[in-house]
């Protein structure tokens, strides 16, 4: 197959602990089968650092906590023609949005400067701006798919991708669920 009939694949994660993708990388020797169907053209797994303007599949791990993540979200959408919110944080905030019971400064405060004993103190730079609120990407964003687990495993994720190949539409309730 060439490399233009093969289905453009992009990922990102937002707020999450990257376990997600490491499932995606949990398919092994998948992977070479995969790739003779799909390119992958954007991800944190691959070089590429330029999300390209038409994308065929896009998949999001994590929640939408930050400017930045909403930024990420937003052109994902808008170049990728079938958008997957990937594992319990993208799907429903899950751990990211723990911190929604508590107010901004309490949780800076936490993070920097209670639970720091050498140099407690906000830092001024390098930090992305917070929304107030964590959201699940649907609340950001439309999304075509949803895939629970946390996180999902290779098995419900080459089960996602191969349907999406054979031109079906995958329904993941029936190989995965919350928690799973
Ligand atoms: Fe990590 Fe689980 Fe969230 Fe995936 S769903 S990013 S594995 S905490």
């Amino acid at each position: 197959m060439s490399e233009s009939q093969k289905i453009s694949l992009a990922t990102a994660w937002l707020d999450g602990c990257s376990g997600c993708h490491m499932s995606f990388l949990d398919l092994d020797q998948r992977l070479i089968e995969l790739a003779e169907k799909v390119n992958v053209v954007y991800s944190p797994i691959v070089d590429t650092k330029e999300l390209p303007a038409e994308v065929d599949v896009g998949i999001l791990e994590g929640a939408v906590s930050t400017e930045e993540d909403l930024s990420k979200a937003r052109l994902f959408r808008e170049r990728c023609k079938f958008l997957i919110s990937l594992g319990d944080c993208a799907v429903s905030g899950n751990v990211p949005s723990m911190r929604n019971t508590f107010n901004l400064d309490e949780v800076f405060d936490r993070a920097f400067v209670e639970n720091v004993q050498a140099k407690p103190g906000r830092p001024t730079e390098s930090l992305p701006t917070l929304l107030k609120t964590v959201v699940p990407i649907h609340h950001a964003v439309h999304v075509d798919l949803f895939v629970q687990g946390c996180p999902p495993s290779a098995d419900t994720i080459w089960y996602v991708l191969t349907e999406l190949m054979a031109g079906r539409t995958p329904d993941p309730t029936t190989v995965t669920r919350f928690g799973a």
